[in-house]
């Protein structure tokens, strides 16, 4: 490309996943969402899913040792600017990811904590919540879903903007830990999504919000993995949580907004990154 298109160092993304062969999720949308934000993505896999638009067939996970071969080689030669973390799969997953992280001490982590597919499919294995959890102390932010929000928080599933903001306020003390908690889960036509820090963001506020009507496509596969990733790639350029909040969200109803141009699957196709 020309230098204009090439105007600063991009920040250096890894984002440690599992895959979607289909394209629309996993590390495959981590990749695509990261390019998107400007930055170099990288890719350590945790899990390889057999799945398309309709949902998982089956999981292969090679064993956890060659994992963190993957993570070694990566952090052993290149400066990470930040990680993003998605689908762990297992308890054994999880704790390899939680070693490394001690040792590499990434300046930004970003956990997305995948929990079931939107098909209903779960991408975590029954009991690794509290495998899950123990990774929250060591991330800069994690962005849970409603259902996922709720098993962080031990509550029932938010049904209202003000509860899912009180479970969100509750894991960022718990966990000393910001927390995005994300409204696309509610019904009605106000989805906002919001940054919340009890510990307080530069300028004492707890709370950096942003809103925006509701999107009417069905195809929204892999939105909250390419959030997450869009995330981590901005916060690493901007510094600023709600300067990359406002770009990402932006960025992402754009992608929603002409998901159905793309005729990718007959089932919940992706975004268009
Ligand atoms: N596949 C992988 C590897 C994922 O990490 C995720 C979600 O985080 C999904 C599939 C599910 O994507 P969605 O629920 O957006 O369809």
């Amino acid at each position: 490309g020309t230098p204009n298109q090439h105007p600063a160092r991009p920040p250096r993304v890894l984002s440690i996943a599992g895959t979607d062969p289909s394209g629309g999720a996993g590390i495959q949308a981590d990749l695509k969402s990261i390019a998107a934000l400007g930055g170099y993505g990288m890719a350590a896999i945790t899990s390889l899913v057999a799945q398309n638009t309709h949902g998982i067939r089956s999981i292969h996970t090679p064993p956890v040792s060659f994992l963190r071969e993957q993570l070694d080689a990566v952090s052993d030669d290149i400066h990470i600017d930040a990680v993003k973390i998605g689908m762990l799969g297992t308890v054994e997953v999880t704790a390899v990811v939680g070693d490394w992280l001690a040792a590499a001490r990434p300046p930004i982590v970003v956990l997305d904590p995948v929990m079931v597919a939107t098909s209903g499919d779960r991408l975590l294995a029954p009991g690794a919540e509290d495998a899950l959890r123990t990774l929250l102390p060591e991330s800069t932010l994690v962005t849970p879903n409603l259902p996922e929000l709720a098993v962080l928080a031990g509550e029932e599933r938010a049904e209202s903007w003000a509860n899912a903001l009180n479970q969100a306020r509750r894991v960022s003390a718990h966990y000393g830990v910001t927390v995005l908690a994300k409204g696309g889960h509610l019904v009605g036509d106000h989805c906002p999504d919001a940054l919340v820090d009890e510990r307080g963001f530069p300028g004492g506020d707890t709370l950096i919000e942003v809103s925006g009507p509701r999107l009417t496509t069905r195809n929204t596969h892999g939105t909250g993995c390419s959030l997450s990733s869009a995330l981590a790639t901005a916060q690493a350029r901007n510094n600023d949580w709600a300067l990359s909040l406002r770009e990402c969200t932006a960025w992402l109803r754009d992608s929603i907004t002409h998901a159905d141009d793309l005729e990718v699957g007959s089932g919940n196709g992706p975004i268009n990154h």
